[in-house]
């Protein structure tokens, strides 16, 4: 906070009015459900975005990030959509905000996030998340959590231009310490969903395999149009609204769609299932469900890697509880339920299988469910 502090100084010659945050997220479970209006448990990371920030007069927006060591000044009167840059993240909540016709003016927004970028852990939500928490409190808007996390949508589709559900940023808003966040997708209804991993003396091991995402874009667009057409064959909304799998399953001819489908039905379910369990307070049986969402993303969403799925294995092998991918897949990052204290241990285990096959080296951390975004001090 004393870096973002004088840096903020060095811009304006004066104090920050505050500073807010926002975190990082990853999935428990429930993976490309969202598009297919189904059910998400993510929970927020202690790593996270944070804002020194203050108002101006000058009907001026000055941007900086300190890891970037860059800024940037637009004016309020040019901000407008497809601009791009890291900058557009938080720059497209101004305008969003100024869209939905919320009284904004001018901002110094300082910027440093220990979020990894494009790991799949939620950079771009946690920029944004913390700009609303900044600019809600410095203009006095009442707007509440969940359309906050709509204008950090709104700003990452309309103004950054990348095509994202509100997963990221409802996670980033919504999350309470020691909870997961159970999201409709359809409905938007959503539930604290208690996880008191340091109680029961169990963590989450985070590993990002660095493994760079080719191809996800396209992937992405024909996991979505085999969903759309199922549901269409299937005379149903969405995929959410297949109840009985087998009935369905036997109404397709396509194998590959048969088993696109079973993933999605199967990952919804365990979705709810994780959800009963957490609410009866019995984490370490969560471990099964996540092996499954794993083995349903490799065998029939064919969204894992070979980097990925040897991550997972050694997790396991370890003595991780139960280990999955978290995100859209094609890389990216793994999660691994462990006993507390082990998470080094076991990613250092995965560091060497890589070593052995040939990879690069992945980057762990040990996580427990955080708070989402707010004003610290
Ligand atoms: P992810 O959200 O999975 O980390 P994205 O591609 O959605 O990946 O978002 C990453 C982008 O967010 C970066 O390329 C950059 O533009 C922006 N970003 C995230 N953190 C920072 C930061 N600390 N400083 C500047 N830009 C950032
Ligand atoms: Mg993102």
């Amino acid at each position: 906070m004393a870096a973002l502090a004088d840096r903020f100084r060095s811009l304006t010659g004066s104090e920050p009015e505050g500073f807010w945050f926002a975190p990082g997220r990853v999935n428990l479970i429930g993976e490309h459900t969202d598009y297919n209006d189904g059910f998400v448990l993510p929970f927020a990371l202690e790593r996270k975005a944070v804002l020194a920030a203050g108002r101006r007069h000058d009907d001026q927006l000055v941007i900086a990030s300190l890891e970037l060591n860059e800024d940037v000044t637009i004016a309020l009167k040019d901000l407008a959509p497809g601009v791009g840059g890291w900058d557009a993240y938080l720059a497209g909540v101004v305008w969003a905000l100024r869209e939905a016709g919320h009284a904004v003016g001018g901002a110094t927004l300082v910027l440093s996030s220990d979020v990894p970028l494009g790991a799949g852990l939620s950079s771009s939500a946690a920029i944004e998340c913390a700009t609303v928490a900044a600019l809600v409190d410095l203009y006095g808007l009442t707007i509440e959590k969940m359309d906050r996390a709509r204008v950090a949508q709104v700003a990452e589709n309309a103004y950054v231009g990348a095509p994202t559900g509100l997963l990221d940023q409802a996670a980033s808003t919504l999350c309470e310490a020691d909870a997961g966040l159970f999201l409709d997708c359809r409905t938007l209804d959503t539930e604290q969903v208690p996880l008191p991993m340091a109680a029961q003396a169990l963590e989450i091991l985070v590993l990002d395999t660095k493994t760079p995402h080719s191809h996800v874009d396209g992937e992405y667009g024909t996991r979505r149009r085999t969903c759309e057409e199922a549901a269409e064959i299937l005379g149903v909304d969405a995929l959410r609204d297949v109840t009985d799998l087998d009935a369905a399953l036997a109404q397709l001819d396509d194998d590959t769609m048969r088993r696109r489908v079973r993933h999605v039905v199967t990952e919804n379910a365990r979705v709810l299932d994780a959800l009963a369990l957490a609410r009866e307070g019995d984490l370490e049986a969560l471990a099964p469900l996540l092996d499954a969402s794993h083995a349903s993303m490799r065998d029939d969403y064919e969204i894992t890697v070979p980097t990925v799925d040897l991550a997972v294995e050694t997790a396991r092998e370890a003595g991780a509880l139960g280990a999955r991918m978290t995100g859209g897949g094609f890389g990216g990052c793994i999660i691994a339920l462990v006993r507390a204290g082990d998470a080094d241990r076991i990613g250092q285990r995965i560091a060497e299988a890589f070593s052995e096959a040939g990879y690069g080296r992945p980057e762990w951390f040990a996580a427990t469910p955080a708070p989402g975004a707010g004003q610290l001090r």
